[in-house]
């Protein structure tokens, strides 16, 4: 059959996992790709019901609300991610955290009820925070927290799975290029139209949303950065954001604003670029430079800029009030 139609790109915004997810595909079929992007939108609001904290009857909540009782059967997909975030717990020394939840609820960041907790209510619940607690049974896809009290959260890791199964449905459906932003994680899908790379700016963490520091070409892989702009609350002038360090309860202070992680997983890239703003530059770049196929920006809060050796031919720099350290 030919193919007469010329490619043109085929856009759509939805709605999910807290966040706008914007898909643009790049194909002669427009029918295609409208299906593609239909059953992507499917698939995260399936991963969202089954994953989120903030709703009722998730399977997250489920095992939650059976911590310290009872095993709790999940989806292959929620397994899975529980596995990922629980290696990513362990790879990061536990500054990345899956059962850092009832910490994070304490906080309240990004709801109506956020606040600066007393210190003796972080004590309270800072036992509670630990991955070795997670007993993951896989011949059974079963999940138990040993201890009552305990709490899963997936919130720095389900945005990069979903990505990852996005990305295989437009692949399944044929696509060749696209460009899928969730919020910040970008995917992409081949290089653009023209053989080039796409060409990716990372926010400048002390402006406005859009605004970019640098720029990195990628073919075909994903970008995903934390940073304390992201969620966050002001109190006495003191910034309290969304990223928060296991071992003290507070978030987290390493010096970084934000990290970037480059790479072929998103949920990888997602689970890393919050365990490298919590682990802070030295061993977030130990970690990173650690792995093979996965690069790195780190940004300083003296806006320096560190950018891992794999990344630096495709690194722009285009800001000057940010200096390049390495
Ligand atoms: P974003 O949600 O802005 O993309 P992250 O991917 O870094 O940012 O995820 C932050 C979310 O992950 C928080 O809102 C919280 O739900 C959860 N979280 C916070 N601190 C940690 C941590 N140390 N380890 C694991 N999850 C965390
Ligand atoms: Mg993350
Ligand atoms: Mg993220």
């Amino acid at each position: 059959a030919s193919n007469k139609g010329k490619n043109t790109v085929i856009k759509e915004e939805i709605y999910a996992l807290g966040t706008v997810i914007q898909i643009q595909i790049y194909d002669a079929d427009e029918e295609k790709a409208k299906k593609a992007i239909e059953e992507s939108e499917k698939r995260v609001q399936e991963i969202e019901n089954k994953m989120t904290v903030n709703k009722e009857k998730s399977e997250v909540i489920l095992i939650n609300e059976n911590s310290g009782i009872n095993s709790v059967q999940v989806s292959p997909d929620t397994f899975y991610v529980i596995q990922k975030a629980k290696k990513y717990s362990d790879l990061s020394g536990g500054a990345f955290d899956l059962t850092v939840e009832p910490i994070v609820k304490l906080w309240g960041i990004g709801t109506e009820n956020a606040r600066v907790p007393k210190q003796e209510e972080i004590d309270a619940l800072l036992g509670l925070v630990d991955y070795n607690d997670v007993v993951l049974d896989e011949s059974t896809n079963q999940v138990k927290l040993n201890r009552e009290g305990q709490a899963i959260d997936l919130g720095a890791i389900a945005k990069g799975y979903a990505g990852d199964e996005v990305k295989k449905i437009l692949k399944e459906h044929g696509i060749k290029t696209a460009f899928v932003n969730l919020g910040g994680n970008v995917v992409t899908l081949g290089s653009k139209l023209d053989g080039s790379p796409w060409r990716i700016g990372v926010q400048n963490p002390l402006d406005e949303r859009g605004k970019h520091i640098a720029v990195i070409e990628v073919v075909d892989e994903t970008l995903v950065t934390s940073g304390n702009y992201e969620r966050y609350f002001i109190e006495d002038g003191k910034r309290y954001h969304h990223i928060i360090d296991p071992k003290t309860g507070y978030p987290a202070e390493a010096g970084i604003i934000s990290s970037t992680i480059v790479t072929n997983s998103s949920i990888d890239a997602d689970a890393l670029s919050t365990s490298v703003y919590v682990l802070g530059l030295e061993k977030g770049m130990e970690l990173i430079e650690s792995l093979e196929n996965v690069e790195a920006v780190i940004v300083t809060e003296d806006k320096k800029i560190y950018v891992t050796s794999g990344l630096k031919d495709r690194f722009k720099l285009e800001n000057e009030e940010f200096q390049l350290a390495n």
